[in-house]
């Protein structure tokens, strides 16, 4: 035997019954973003590494180390594998002119790469649902699409998940406060951290970011980038603000807020939760108007947001919000290959018509005994069996037995049905209401 060959570390199989749940949310996903206009869009994994250098810029933790950037071994190409879903979506609107013909709706869904420390709420690769909005430059874009992930949260039941909001301004303003913060942090240079130390000239906001408890009385007397904006953004700001009071969205304003990637302008915001540790950001975003400038294209404002899937699918579970894994409708007990030539076309029809349907096929030992395939009928969760015994099937019939106590469906008891009529009684198996 050779050595087993297993996943990459922090990047995960995801497998049924879990895999039946990511279905179920993408799906939610989907619906919710079709009644607000959101389109589907799906750009490749893979990405010049110039787009993400420049996209989020040079001193970002992702651009820093969390990218996951190689040589193409053939042309010595600088690719690299996507780390987040906003650059190459803007990449590709600027690329194929989408805005040609005004403003663009656009959701995506689909694994992301970073090189980060492996924990729970924390992968190497990871998946994210993004929503950007692309040629919509006022406050109600912001609104709207922070009210769809809140409608989002009220539809799948979730609870404890709360706003924070702040604005980063335009450059100027930011470079303003830049300053100010600077000097600020000059004068406390002692109790700067080493990554503080780094961060100073480079990125002096991302020091607002830190997490060090030790330098957390520092940062809150730091200098707010809230003082230091103009006119025009704060009234973008309150105008958001305001928007969502009307929606009856609650936030609270955290001037700290600053997320981790320089292309963002004004609002900035996260959905937080105190269900699930230290990983508790399950969704965040915000206005980008300077990225499409930033990979070439024609300046056009952006807002958008992603949400961290296994972070939402760890906190509906740990709020008992996953759907019961699925069922088939029938389990086919086959007694004698000889019948597999009658048998199958009467599954295919019945499927046909709509119905889950499981046949029993053989293991490495053979199709085992009737008894074997009932526990494997009920270990199914199947609602029924379907018996295609050798007496049945020569009087052209087929033993439809319920599993399951309580089956609100017509079929209660065990009844002989026409192998030839499958298509007609198919609907008697659903579930009562199933449609
Ligand atoms: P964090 O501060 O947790 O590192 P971030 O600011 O790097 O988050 P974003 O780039 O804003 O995260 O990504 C949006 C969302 O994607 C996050 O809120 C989170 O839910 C999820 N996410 C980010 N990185 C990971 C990861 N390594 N594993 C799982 N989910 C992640
Ligand atoms: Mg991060």
């Amino acid at each position: 035997m050779t050595d087993k060959i297993t996943a990459v570390k922090g990047m995960n199989d995801i497998v049924a019954p879990d895999s039946a749940h990511w279905e179920w949310l993408e799906a939610r996903v989907r619906d919710l973003f079709a009644r607000y206009g959101y389109r589907n869009i799906r750009t490749p994994i893979v990405e010049p590494l110039a787009l993400f250098v420049r996209g989020l810029g040079e001193v970002t933790d992702i651009v820093e180390k969390e990218m996951y950037a190689f040589e193409d071994r053939l042309n010595g190409e600088q690719l690299a594998l996507r780390p987040e879903g906003t650059a190459g979506v803007v990449r590709a609107v600027v690329e194929h002119s989408l805005l040609y013909d005004g403003p663009k709706r656009y959701y995506y869904m689909g694994p992301m790469f970073r090189h980060e420390r492996p924990q729970r709420g924390r992968y190497r690769q990871f998946h994210q649902v993004g929503v950007e909005a692309l040629g919509l430059a006022g406050p109600e874009a912001d609104a709207e699409l922070i009210a769809m992930a809140a409608d989002l949260w009220r539809e799948l039941g979730l609870q404890d998940i709360a706003l924070e909001l702040n604005s980063l301004g335009q450059p100027v303003e930011r470079q303003a406060h830049r300053q100010a913060l600077i000097a600020y942090f000059e004068q406390h240079r002692d109790q700067l951290d080493e990554d503080a130390r780094r961060r100073l000239y480079t990125n002096p906001l991302r020091i607002l970011d830190t997490k060090n408890p030790a330098m957390q009385a520092l940062v809150e007397a730091a200098p707010k980038l809230l003082d230091h904006l103009g006119p025009a953004s704060l009234a973008h700001f309150e105008a958001v603000r305001r928007l969502l009071d009307a929606q009856g969205i609650a936030y609270r304003v955290n001037p700290r807020l600053v997320r981790g990637l320089d292309y963002y302008h004004h609002t900035v915001f996260e959905f937080v939760t105190t269900s699930l540790g230290a990983q508790g950001t399950v969704c965040a975003g915000g206005r980008y108007d300077g990225l499409m400038a930033e990979v070439g294209g024609k300046p056009a404002p952006g807002v958008g947001w992603a949400m961290g899937v296994e972070r939402i699918l760890e906190l509906l579970k740990a709020q008992q919000r996953l759907p019961a894994a699925p069922v088939p409708d029938a389990y086919a007990i086959v007694p004698d290959p000889q019948a597999w030539p009658q048998v199958m076309p009467v599954l295919r029809a019945l499927r046909a018509a709509g119905l889950q349907v499981l046949m029993h096929a053989a293991g490495p030992d053979g199709l085992g005994s009737m008894k074997s395939q009932f526990k494997k009928a009920d270990a199914s969760g199947a609602r029924y069996a379907l018996i295609f015994g050798e007496a049945e099937l020569a009087a052209g019939q087929v033993a439809v037995k319920p599993l399951r106590e309580g089956l609100s469906g017509p079929v209660t008891a065990q009844t002989l049905l026409p192998v030839a009529e499958a298509a007609e009684w198919a609907a008697r198996l659903r579930p009562a209401g199933a449609t």
